[in-house]
């Protein structure tokens, strides 16, 4: 017999969205059980930000251990034994899918490993390999995430893969080919060509990061053909031909049908949400014919029990943005009025240089009305970058003319990743660019390019003329 279990929460993918609203809900007072088919963590700790992040670092030590005859230095013999990076990069997922399980039952959420779906607006079937159980819920959490888009075309195979194969190869391989020029296929190809493989990226677009100003990607692009990659704009990927060691991959551009050969070709070109399996038609949840759910401002569906978050919902697909939604769902359940507000969503590719934007650009501002002024300042006027040999990059600071609120920021360089939170909070606390200026910046840091930004902004600056 199947004797239900009761729950107040139930929360389905214990992904960034998913264990995070479940340790909020389980603070806030309430029983919660959290159902996950694969591994704690979901895509971003074990195929996603994480173990990309550190293919990238250890890819950015070979490459500097290698090169930095600048600073005097000069190293032969550096060699990079792959399955050891590898291994690295498995220990530091393996440490924070265990914090996270430490951290779901410290906060006594019953965690329950299973493919869930829902029977009725107030239970779900979870299924292992050889049972089922029922679980009813007065709330549920619906945080499943997204899965990567497959080409007709380039089914996937041992040689045409999706990034979570790209992140797992055993070898480094002599040469690849990307399909898709956005944020995944920038940082992993530019990982690989760190490594040493030869890059060719494939964008239909006439830019790679073409969700970020163009004086930004074109820092990408240069620093990628300097690492002998080869970008392909305005391409059409067409058709794959797999041989013994490899791949063919037939593309268009410019109007001519073109061939090159690789080890391996990577498709990133968009992931789809993962909300065709769980019953949620039955149960007359609205969703987009793209199978993205509909939300409130609190994360609740049409169904008014049952919440989404993450990159099953709109917005951008990024791990801090479902932790914000699963937080919000979270209290929304508990009664709070939390809200979800989109505006300082920061956004980050970990490509070289960094690139980093919150908030609203200076066109985007423009595009609606707002009276806005851009004030930049460039890294290569920084001591800080100038110590570290990185001067490659500017920030953006965007502010609205009439009271120098700032509005948005927009960063190219080392470090834009950890810069980029100040400016979020700035845009939080509904800071002026003069409340910045003030503030004392350590020397010499990357953070004072914030401060000298703040300053081009009110039309004094120090440190340029
Ligand atoms: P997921 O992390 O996808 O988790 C969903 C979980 O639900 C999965 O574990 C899945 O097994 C489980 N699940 C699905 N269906 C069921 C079911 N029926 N029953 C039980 N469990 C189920 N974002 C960033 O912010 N920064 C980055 O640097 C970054 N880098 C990335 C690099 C790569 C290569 C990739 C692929 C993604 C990257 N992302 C990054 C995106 C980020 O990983 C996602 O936005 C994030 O993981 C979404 O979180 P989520 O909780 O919505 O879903």
């Amino acid at each position: 017999g199947d004797f239900p279990i009761e729950t107040d929460t139930l929360v389905i993918g214990a992904g960034p969205g998913g264990y995070v609203a479940a340790i909020r809900a389980a603070q806030l007072g309430q029983k919660v059980t959290i159902v996950e088919k694969g591994t704690l963590g979901g895509v971003c700790l074990n195929v996603g930000c994480i173990p990309s992040k550190a293919l990238i670092s250890a890819g950015h030590r070979y490459e500097h251990a290698k090169h930095s005859e600048d600073m005097g230095i000069s190293a032969e013999n550096v060699t990079v034994d792959f399955s050891k990076v590898q291994a690295w990069k498995g220990t530091v997922v393996k440490k924070l899918t265990g914090g996270v399980e430490g951290l779901l039952k410290g906060n006594k959420v019953d965690i329950v490993s299973g493919e869930a779906y829902f029977v009725d607006a107030n239970s779900v079937r979870v299924m292992t390999e050889n049972s089922a159980q029922t679980y009813t819920f007065k709330n549920a959490i619906i945080a499943t995430g997204s899965t990567p888009i497959e080409l007709p075309a380039f089914k996937y195979s041992k040689r045409v893969i999706n990034s979570t194969g790209a992140l797992a190869l055993q070898e480094i391989p002599s040469s690849m080919v990307v399909i898709g020029g956005g944020y995944i296929g920038t940082e992993l190809g530019g990982a690989y060509a760190n490594f040493g493989t030869k890059v060719t990226i494939l964008e239909g677009m006439d830019e790679i990061l073409s969700g970020f100003e163009k004086q930004m990607s074109a820092l990408v692009k240069r620093n990628l053909k300097k690492k002998g990659a080869e970008i392909i704009t305005k391409a059409s990927a067409k058709s794959v031909e797999e041989t013994e060691n490899g791949v063919v991959v037939t593309y268009e551009a410019k109007g001519e049908e073109q061939k090159v050969e690789a080890d391996y070709v990577l498709v990133t070109v968009g992931r789809r949400p993962n909300t065709d399996e769980l019953g949620l038609e039955q149960l007359g949840i609205k969703m987009s014919d793209r199978g993205v759910i509909e939300i409130d401002k609190q994360c609740r569906t049409s169904v008014s029990n049952i919440y989404a978050i993450g990159d099953i919902v709109q917005g951008p697909p990024l791990a801090h943005k479902a932790s914000y939604e699963g937080k919000i769902a979270a209290e929304a359940i508990a009664g709070h009025s939390s809200e979800i507000d989109y505006l300082a969503i920061p956004a980050v590719v970990f490509s070289e240089p960094e690139l980093a934007s919150v908030g609203y650009t200076e066109k985007q501002a423009k595009d609606e009305g707002i009276d806005a002024a851009a004030a930049k300042f460039p890294f290569a006027a920084n001591g800080r970058a100038l110590s570290l040999n990185m001067t490659d990059g500017f920030m953006k600071l965007v502010t609205r003319k009439e009271d120098g609120l700032v509005i948005g920021a927009q960063i190219a360089g080392p470090g834009a990743s950890d810069m980029i939170a100040e400016l979020g909070l700035a845009i939080e606390a509904g800071m002026t660019a003069e409340d910045i200026a003030m503030t004392i910046h350590a020397h010499p840091t990357l953070g004072e390019i914030t401060m000298e930004a703040a300053e081009v902004a009110l039309g004094s600056p120090i440190h340029i003329i």
